[in-house]
């Protein structure tokens, strides 16, 4: 397994990890990718073998399709049938968080789309992985982790998670936003919020001109979004929500964790974000989790207001919760 480290900022002469990893993917070989959402396993989209090794690394249902990740318009088109109102969201949020479920085209195999005849898309920024897909090719990448554990958000992440299944592993830095893309469905009407994410359902409304249907109803024999399963992104230990510290049982011996620095935290007292920013919150939320999840005591957790970037931290938090 190859080692590279270093944040690559010039994507233009692509740096020789780089280069080596898209040799790998090029051959049908798997590895650990950064974007600015969370870390992603990346294979071949195109070629069916390559994308079976995603789905047996991460024990990922092959009813749960993956997203496609392009470089640019010219390979997204190749990908996906884009409509009118796809390529308004494309020019306004790529390179960015935000993936369109589109009809597919006969380039992607139908184990990429679990059967169906649409296909996830996206166009990553991070400069590392737009020069991966530039090097190589369309890349189909799930988040790095065994399926339905806590998503990384840094190398470490995926080199101790899933280092003896894969070929690579891109080091580009701790991820800038912390939580899966915002998914729409582009083929409905109206269009669907299939899962919240960086990018606000309002955003995406006010760029089409139109409502979403921002709570579809979740189909758990064939999900349409693998993060609409009720139980996913979730911790080993015991995980409760709160509104109010109020709900914490008095002698609690287990860690807690809140949006914002508590006034006079105690030792076992977390928080995500110094002064209850969302945006920073997101990015720390599974780095925290995963390490309390390490001590294997139980964690309460607060829940955030249901705004904004605020809506995709409640809902992975709602899916990592502890169901009784
Ligand atoms: P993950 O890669 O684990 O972050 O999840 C990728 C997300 O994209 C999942 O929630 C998939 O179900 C969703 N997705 C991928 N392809 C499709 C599709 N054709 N239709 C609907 N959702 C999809
Ligand atoms: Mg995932």
């Amino acid at each position: 397994m190859g080692n590279f480290s270093s944040k690559r900022e010039n994507i233009k002469r692509p740096p020789s990890d780089i280069l080596e990893a898209a040799d790998f993917i090029v051959r049908g070989g798997i590895g650990g990718v950064p974007t600015e959402t969370v870390y992603g396993l990346a294979a071949d989209a195109t070629n069916p073998d390559a994308v079976r090794k995603i789905f047996e690394a991460k024990g990922r249902p092959f009813i749960d399709p993956l997203i496609v990740h392009v470089c640019d318009m010219e390979m997204a088109r190749k990908v996906a049938e884009f409509t009118p109102e796809a390529e308004k969201l494309a020019a306004e949020f790529w390179p960015g968080p935000l993936t369109m479920v589109l009809k597919k085209t006969p380039l992607i195999p139908d184990i990429t789309t679990a059967g169906m005849d649409t296909v996830a898309v996206r166009m990553p920024s991070h400069p590392a992985m737009l020069g991966l897909i530039r090097a190589s090719k369309p890349i189909a990448a799930p988040s790095a982790n065994p399926f339905g554990y806590v998503s990384p958000t840094c190398a470490e992440h995926v080199r101790s998670m899933l280092g003896g299944k894969i070929d690579f592993v891109i080091d580009g830095g701790e991820c800038a936003c912390g939580v899966e893309s915002t998914i729409v469905l582009m083929v409905s009407s109206p269009k669907k919020l299939l899962r919240p994410g960086p990018i606000p359902p309002e955003e995406i409304a006010r760029a089409l001109g139109e409502e979403l249907d921002v709570s579809p109803k979740v189909n758990e024999a064939h999900p349409q979004a693998p993060g609409m399963l009720k139980s996913h992104y979730s911790p080993k230990s015991r995980l409760t929500l709160f509104s109010d510290a109020a709900e914490i049982p008095d002698g609690f011996a287990g860690n807690a964790i809140y949006l914002a620095r508590p006034a006079e935290p105690k030792k076992n007292e977390y928080w995500l974000s110094e002064n209850g920013d969302l945006a920073e919150a997101a990015k720390n939320l599974f780095a925290l989790i995963r390490k309390l999840d390490a001590e294997g005591k139980d964690i309460f957790c607060q829940k955030p207001p249901l705004s904004g970037i605020g809506l995709a931290i409640a809902d992975r938090l709602g899916r990592a919760e502890t169901k009784h």
